[in-house]
């Protein structure tokens, strides 16, 4: 058995493992795929320190990283977990293959998934147009005319973000009204860049070949058929935590799907933490699941001493 078991291969999985790692104390990682969302990503330019890389880059350098330390890796989806029987026993996560690893702690960092819009042109051009992280990808789009789908909270903020970078908004919500915060709302319409079409349901991603350059809706209530010529579009209709496989297990959980932890990222279950992405630590992004994963595992080394 391990003393840390981390589940999950992204920034903070990897960031625990070699906090754990360091400690001299036995520690697994078991992930899907190494990099996790990374690997989906493009241009990265706020990786504090590094002022330019790439995803696949950035994802091959956090498995080279975790690879000097004496983890043990296994690539294995996990399904299921079972919390110990009693304080300070073993935890047991249970993966597709059938297999199990027990470790005296976990560190849960299996991300997230941003919900996407699934309409022709979507995929083809992501990264080539379509975005889904105003922080990451909004000064890429300076001056230029972008759509932000999805009037809930993240996308008028991230509308009320963009209207002071690029050059046009144009909001889309399906619903005949936004549902984010009054607030919001109001700072949104007060802004001179800014328009706001509400019921209206996003077809397609429109594009030349190479990038986006518009996109097609139709208005609901009339069935009409319109087009928009912008630059980017940012898709802001949910982010869906990765804790399906934790629905039995007796770990808190918050309404959204996210896994609840304390300030040193315990979850509700003694010995198992979680970090990053799949937690409820606001504002989800690299150097933060870095920090959190990190801290997770002198979490965890803290726990372990003391049980
Ligand atoms: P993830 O990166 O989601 O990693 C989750 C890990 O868990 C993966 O290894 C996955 O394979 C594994 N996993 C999931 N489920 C299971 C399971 N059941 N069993 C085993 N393993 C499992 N952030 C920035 O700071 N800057 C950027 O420029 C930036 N651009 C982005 C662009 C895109 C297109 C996307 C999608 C995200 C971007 N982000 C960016 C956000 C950033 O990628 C995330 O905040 C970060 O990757 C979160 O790290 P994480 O380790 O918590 O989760």
């Amino acid at each position: 058995p391990f003393d840390v078991l981390v589940v999950g291969g992204g920034p903070a999985g990897a960031a625990a493992a070699i906090y754990a790692a360091r400690k001299g104390i036995r520690t697994g990682v078991a992930a899907e795929r190494f990099g996790g969302q990374v690997l989906d990503t493009m241009a990265i330019e706020n990786f504090i320190s590094v002022p330019y890389t790439e995803g696949p880059k950035l994802a091959a350098a956090l498995e080279e990283h975790v690879k000097q330390y004496e983890a043990d890796i296994n690539l294995q989806r996990a399904v299921k977990l079972v919390p110990a029987a009693d304080q300070g026993g073993e935890h047991e996560v249970v993966f597709e293959s059938g297999a199990s690893l027990k470790s005296r702690t976990l560190i849960l960092t299996t991300g997230a998934r941003w919900r996407e819009m699934n309409v022709p042109g979507e995929a083809e051009y992501r990264n080539k147009g379509v975005a889904y992280c105003p922080h990451c990808d909004g000064p890429l789009f300076k001056g230029k005319r972008v759509a932000v789908i999805g009037g809930g909270n993240s996308g008028v903020e991230a509308a009320i973000d963009l209207a002071g970078i690029v050059g046009h908004v144009t909001l889309i919500e399906f619903m005949d009204e936004m549902r984010a915060d009054a607030v919001l709302q109001k700072k949104l319409r007060s802004l001179p860049n800014v328009e706001i079409i509400l019921g209206a349901r996003t077809t397609e991603v429109n594009g030349d070949g190479t990038r986006v350059t518009g996109l097609t809706f139709e208005e609901r209530a009339s069935g009409e058929i319109k087009q928009l010529e912008l630059e980017g579009i940012f898709v802001q209709i949910g982010l869906v935590p990765n804790t399906e496989w934790l629905t039995d297990s007796s770990i808190e959980l918050s309404q959204r799907g996210e896994i609840v932890i304390d300030e040193r990222g315990m979850t509700s279950v003694p010995g198992i933490f979680a970090a990053g992405d799949v937690t409820t630590v606001p504002y989800k992004q690299i150097v933060i699941a870095m920090g959190e994963g990190s801290k997770a595992a002198l979490g965890a080394f803290d726990y372990l001493i003391r049980h």
